[in-house]
């Protein structure tokens, strides 16, 4: 079956009450048949439900299809996209081990990288998202794995990752990417040379600002190491929220289409606006990195950033002059939602610290909603007035 057709149908095994669509099984443990079945299970020499820490029905549902949809043997879900990023860390890297990273990832990521992992002497190394020679360079003998995010936050810079998985895979190291942006509709990371995929599901896997989660996707051999590692330290995700993200997937593709069509009519109406300096969108032919984007992403995604003319005071008041974009620290949603990284998740960085991780004061990031495109557009407009 075709991925739309997959993230609808493919369902885990109905229960005896023969339900249409999957129930929600809220339940802590499960009850063995017998002493003996309680023995295999726990000795992992059948299958089954045990506590669901471990699994649940309605997690398993979801990651099987996170699995089917990115071209993955297998998977893992977790509370958060945070946890499916900690949890990479934590079950396939070892003290004295080294990470090479693209300069512009996730503002959390960087706290791993610089704050938490160096507790246990796991260093990271970053690298500009366009020098594939310095991510050679950059591999050391301890290096384990290279990190990158594409399309990046706020940037949307552009990574080819059939390029970058060949220099992982001749060096020995494991390429893992946070596919959060593109979803596994628009890009399937794994297919294009990645050994790991991972996913904020909090964004437009839920679609609707319900709840968070996230997925760790990969190789057999790769995921029962993230397995070993997460059902003892528990980062698992909720059945409730595996119910939802479950159900949300069935409307992905046809979210994603219209999240898609808006954004790329905006970046071209942005694009004439004169108090714009620049616009880029993936999928928009002035981006510069447009030939890898239409390569490996089927469409351009839902996000829009711009830079306005006036630095980090024109961005705080166009902003202030949205009616309709909700101001919020989310992405992905149904509503259009707008943020300034430079007064906000960037405030604390010198100019000149965000030029480098390549945020304009003026830069404006755009989550381009479902509503229709004149009203999103009238609203934009407004705020430019
Ligand atoms: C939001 C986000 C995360 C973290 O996900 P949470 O679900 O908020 O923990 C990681 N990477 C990217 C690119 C994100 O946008």
């Amino acid at each position: 079956m075709r991925k739309e057709t997959l993230a609808i149908r493919a369902q885990y095994e109905r229960s005896s009450n023969n339900e249409h669509s999957v129930p929600l099984y809220m339940t802590s443990s499960y009850v063995f048949e017998d002493a003996d079945d309680m023995r295999e299970q726990f000795a992992e020499e059948k299958e089954g439900h045990i506590y669901s820490r471990y699994a649940n029905p309605n997690v398993e549902e979801f990651i099987q299809k996170m699995a089917l949809l990115e071209g993955a043997e297998n998977g893992w879900a977790t509370a958060t996209g945070m946890a499916a990023v900690f949890t990479t860390f934590a079950s396939l890297l070892e003290s004295g081990d080294h990470i090479v990273a693209c300069r512009s990832v996730f503002g959390s990521t960087h706290r791993l990288f610089t704050e938490i992992l160096p507790k246990w002497n796991i260093q990271t190394s970053y690298v500009d998202f366009s020098d594939y020679e310095g991510f050679e360079r950059a591999i050391q003998r301890q290096t384990k794995m290279i990190y990158v995010e594409t399309p990046s936050n706020p940037g949307l810079e552009i990574i080819d990752l059939k390029k970058l998985a060949a220099i992982a895979r001749e060096k020995g190291v494991l390429l893992v990417v946070d596919n959060c942006f593109a979803t596994p509709l628009l890009q399937q990371p794994l297919l294009l040379g990645a050994d790991i995929s991972i996913h904020s599901a909090t964004k437009y896997i839920d679609g609707q600002g319900r709840t968070l989660g996230g997925v760790i996707l990969g190789s057999n051999a790769l995921i029962q190491k993230v397995k070993a590692f997460a059902r003892h330290s528990g980062p698992a995700m909720s059945p409730f929220n595996a119910w939802v993200l479950s159900k949300s997937l069935e409307t992905l593709d046809v979210r994603l289409e219209r999240h898609c069509k808006n954004a790329l009519e905006i970046a071209k109406r942005l694009e004439k606006v004169e108090q714009v300096k620049w616009v880029k969108y993936p999928h928009l032919e002035s981006h510069p990195q447009y030939r890898i984007a239409k390569e490996q992403m089927s469409a351009g995604g839902g996000i829009v950033s711009f830079e306005i003319d006036g630095g980090v005071e024109a961005g705080k008041k166009f902003l202030n002059g949205l009616r309709l974009f909700s101001l919020t620290a989310n992405l992905g949603d149904v509503r259009s939602i707008a943020t300034h990284p430079a007064s906000t998740t960037h405030s604390k960085l010198t100019p000149e610290e965000r030029l480098e991780a390549g945020i304009a004061d003026g830069l404006v990031r755009l989550s381009i909603g479902l509503e229709h495109i004149e009203d999103i557009w009238e609203d934009l407009k407004t705020a430019f007035a």
